[in-house]
């Protein structure tokens, strides 16, 4: 993993940061680190693998699995389990199928996750951090209000989408509390280490490997990891299958996780990302990790 992890590190900085988030725009290009550990916790970190980065769109694979672990199979009524083709952000397909997102990990979609998370929780945002932070046993796991505020203030595409989705009766709270809850859930920041940690539930059939919690079934964490596999990509999740072949979930702050059900997870992070908002050197560090181990699913 070393020289994969130097290999790559030597490549030319290709693609663009989130300019979109003016918070994330600021961010190092040249920052690259990366996090594996297997479920019995032999791992390894190298780069800035202990330094804190937005993790994005990565939290909407938390926030699916507290909604699904809280209203079961019901959540499929409100938001459906396909690849959608289109961008992460994109309004297009919404009117056409009468405001049902084509899957959870596309923003519309994400946002009707949190209005279920807000409807169905007393205190959303705290409840949510609770559960992240028992699943690692991290207690400093936490929100950005610097990045949330910098999305909130130009986030003109998300408050249309979460306005849009309401007037198709997808949305049963005020627009303004979901997006509220979905630009927090969207700025936890951490480290590879702390997200690798993180998310190893879901290579261990959705119980945590530190304290044994079961964060959601068998059969659900099964679900998650192939949602994962045809969705976690935005219009680029064929590519990264059969490049990496792994189930994974990327985010615009240049996050990627990939998981290895009943084996390992890994994370990288390298904050330029490609035309469809992945990190660049992230996937080509997972594409070369997974190919040279033979360690893909696949
Ligand atoms: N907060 C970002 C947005 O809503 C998340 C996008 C992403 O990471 O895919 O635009």
């Amino acid at each position: 993993m070393t020289s994969i992890y130097t290999e790559v590190k030597a490549l030319p900085t290709q693609g663009k940061r989130a300019l979109y988030i003016p918070e994330l725009a600021t961010v190092n290009p040249e920052k690259f680190g990366v996090f594996i550990s297997s479920i019995d916790e032999r791992s390894l970190g190298l780069g800035d693998y202990q330094e804190k980065f937005s993790i994005q769109s990565i939290a909407k694979v938390l926030s699916l699995c507290l909604a699904y672990s809280l209203v079961g199979e019901k959540i499929w009524d409100r938001v459906g389990v396909e690849p959608s083709g289109t961008a992460f952000n994109s309004l297009l397909q919404l009117e056409a199928d009468n405001g049902i997102p084509r899957n959870p990990f596309i923003n519309a979609g994400a946002m009707v996750v949190a209005d279920v998370l807000v409807s169905e929780l007393d205190r959303p945002k705290e409840e949510f951090l609770e559960m992240v932070r028992k699943i690692s046993n991290n207690p400093t796991l936490n929100y950005s209000s610097t990045i949330a505020q910098s999305e909130k203030e130009v986030g003109y595409r998300n408050i249309a989408l979460c306005h849009f989705l309401k007037s198709l009766n997808n949305i049963d709270n005020t627009p303004d509390e979901v997006l509220d809850f979905y630009f927090d859930l969207c700025s936890i920041e951490m480290t590879c280490e702390e997200l690798t940690n993180l998310m190893l539930f879901l290579a261990n059939n959705g119980k945590s490997v530190q304290n044994e919690h079961q964060v959601i079934s068998v059969t659900q964490s099964k679900r998650i990891n192939a949602l994962m596999q045809t969705c976690g990509f935005y219009d680029e999740s064929g590519e990264f299958a059969f490049r990496v072949g792994l189930p994974g979930k990327s985010g615009v702050g240049g996050g990627i996780i990939a998981i290895y059900p009943n084996k390992y997870a890994v994370s990288v992070w390298s904050p330029m990302l490609n035309e469809k908002g992945n990190s660049h050197k992230g996937m080509e560090f997972l594409e070369r990790l997974t190919t040279q181990t033979q360690l893909s699913i696949f």
